[in-house]
């Protein structure tokens, strides 16, 4: 899983980032570029396992026809 840390007071976003990784660059960028700000804005979170899982289902799906393929045939 990671998150993105949005900026409340400009347009600035975080890299796509673990937790501690990406909340340690937003307050670098507040301390940077808005000071005596307390960090704020909002958090994006992506999970990672999405893209695996169809993956997975996709396999599952073509083993399947190939089993039922195997099974019509005569031989
Ligand atoms: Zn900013």
């Amino acid at each position: 899983m990671a998150n993105r840390y949005w900026c409340g007071e400009c347009s600035f976003k975080t890299p796509w980032r673990g937790e501690p990784e990406g909340l340690r660059l937003q307050i670098k960028h507040y301390a940077e570029k808005h000071p005596g700000t307390p960090p704020g804005g909002q958090v994006e979170t992506r999970r990672r396992s999405s893209g695996k899982r169809n993956g997975y289902l996709l396999l599952a799906a073509v083993v399947l026809v190939l089993l039922t393929v195997v099974a019509a045939c005569p031989h």
